[in-house]
């Protein structure tokens, strides 16, 4: 199991929302072109966790004093088994609850990313690569949900 974190507990933002992580949270947000279009790279997670049983960027709480970039990647390694050199950052979005906040990191995968290769912790259920415009059918993780047309442009 991951180590506690001081930063780690529940909030509730300026929109009444409950959030875990006292500092914000981060999410890796992979992305490559596909024949029609742009494809995403998403997680599912198990349904005892927060929104399980929904698709969405692997993420989590940032730690005390970590940069955004350094949380997505460190999640993203404990639930797929990503490392840093098998993605290329990109650019920051930030969702701003007021009180809490969400950044998703953009990047691109450094070579050929199997989705069926990762090595998956017990959070996530499976992981895969569905097309940007093929998501209205997927049962989305709510915060994922409502910042993709926030983050859909970006991906272009
Ligand atoms: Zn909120």
């Amino acid at each position: 199991m991951p180590q506690r974190a001081a930063t780690d507990g529940w909030t509730t933002c300026a929109l009444g929302h409950r959030h875990w992580g006292l500092a914000g949270a981060a999410g890796l947000l992979l992305h490559r072109p596909a024949p029609d279009g742009v494809e995403v790279l998403l997680q599912l997670r198990v349904e005892w966790s927060h929104h399980g049983g929904t698709w969405g960027t692997p993420g989590g709480a940032l730690h005390p004093a970590e940069a955004a970039a350094d949380g997505a990647l460190r999640e993203a390694g404990e639930e797929l088994g990503l490392t840093r050199d098998d993605v290329i950052l990109g650019a920051e979005s930030i969702d701003d609850h007021g009180g809490w906040s969400y950044t998703t990191v953009l990047a691109a995968p450094s070579g050929l990313l199997d989705a069926g290769e990762l090595a998956l912790n017990p959070e996530s259920i499976a992981a895969g690569w569905f097309p940007l415009s093929a998501l209205a059918d997927v049962p989305l993780h709510p915060g994922f949900a409502a910042s993709l047309l926030t983050l859909a442009p970006l991906l272009t």
